[in-house]
């Protein structure tokens, strides 16, 4: 079904590539980050609640074809359908079948509640094509916390000492599930970068409640009495409107590399948008697939773990056709 290129995967009999790496004919994307919707193709595919952000992403003028999830579609006679992600708003699993066989493409995916977008549907298929951007066993993921009630908590925390709160997140996707924890807590406006102002409107155009937030690039001067919130890129405190923030912050970083590294940063919340090790292995034996190619930096743990549980698994490397002829498509 599947193969990978220099663009990459490819559906040759479909004529249709997922997330390709430059313009392509047909392109089937799983969702709006940068390494997965770029420009330049002739037609889109995505889900209808990611159309928005796609547009706002790369371009308002791009032809797009949208179905809701679940939906079958074809193209060139093999049938399509998107399923939730659970990774940000709009994010697809890509259900692919050709006459008995069916292949699944996770793109970014976690299993964890996030109240910005479709929780996570288990698809089963013959071969699944999973990521793996945190594959190795050193990444769990605390679950189960109310990451809202925390942030909320270290933002009052900062206010009696005298502090603003700067929390660094990125504009699409991270800066909405915090924007989406803080709503039921929030009690007024947060501040946010320009980058997510548009991204912002994609989310609530979908029904999806974020906390009321006013845009930085409305405001002039803030009172450093008021000890606000301020949600932007870290990238923020070296532009020149950084003296927004005043005298006297607090930092923090909402990621899932806060485990990780925090350095020279005051606070960590760990907040991932990808599945953390277990939620991996649990997720490729959910789907019940015979066959499993892994992408991304921690495929050599994951596949070795795979096939000691007697799973048929590979690097994404291996759908790299050996065979020339193949290759005269692309
Ligand atoms: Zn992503
Ligand atoms: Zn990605």
């Amino acid at each position: 079904m599947l193969i990978k290129t220099t663009a990459g995967l490819y559906c040759s009999r479909g004529n249709f590539y997922i997330d390709p790496s430059r313009g392509v004919e047909h392109a089937v994307i799983t969702h709006s980050h940068a390494d997965h919707a770029r420009r330049g193709s002739k037609k889109y595919y995505c889900v209808q609640s990611g159309v928005g952000l796609l547009r706002e992403r790369i371009g308002k003028n791009i032809s797009v074809e949208s179905h809701n999830y679940g939906e079958k579609f074809f193209l060139n006679g093999v049938e399509l359908s998107f399923h939730p992600a659970g990774h940000i708003l709009g994010s697809s699993q890509i259900r692919m079948q050709f006459e008995n066989e069916t292949w699944l493409a996770s793109g970014d995916y976690k299993r964890e509640p996030d109240p910005t977008c479709e929780p996570f549907e288990v698809v089963s298929c013959d071969v699944f094509v999973t990521e793996a951007t945190f594959g190795t066993p050193s990444f769990a993921w605390p679950k189960g916390k109310d990451l809202g009630k925390e942030i909320f908590q270290w933002w009052q925390d900062n206010a009696e000492q005298g502090f603003n709160s700067v929390l660094f997140a990125y504009s699409l996707g991270k800066a909405q599930r915090v924007l989406g924890v803080l709503q039921p807590y929030a009690k007024k406006p947060i501040f946010c970068h320009p980058a997510a102002t548009g991204l912002n409107q994609c989310y609530r155009e979908q029904g999806i409640l974020l906390a009321e937030t006013q845009c930085l690039s409305e405001v002039q001067t803030i009172d450093p009495l008021k000890r606000e919130l301020f949600l932007v890129p870290q990238s923020f405190l070296q532009s020149p409107q950084a003296p927004l923030l005043g005298e006297k912050f607090k930092t923090a970083f909402a990621s899932g590399w806060t485990a990780q590294s925090t350095y020279g940063i005051d606070k960590g919340f760990v907040m991932s948008d990808h599945a953390d090790w277990n939620d991996l292995v649990r997720t490729v034996k959910d789907t019940g697939a015979r066959r499993v190619y892994v992408q991304h930096r921690g495929k050599g743990a994951l596949v070795r773990h795979l096939k000691s549980l007697g799973i048929a698994a590979f690097p994404e490397e291996d759908l790299i056709p050996k065979n020339p002829d193949q290759m005269s498509f692309f």
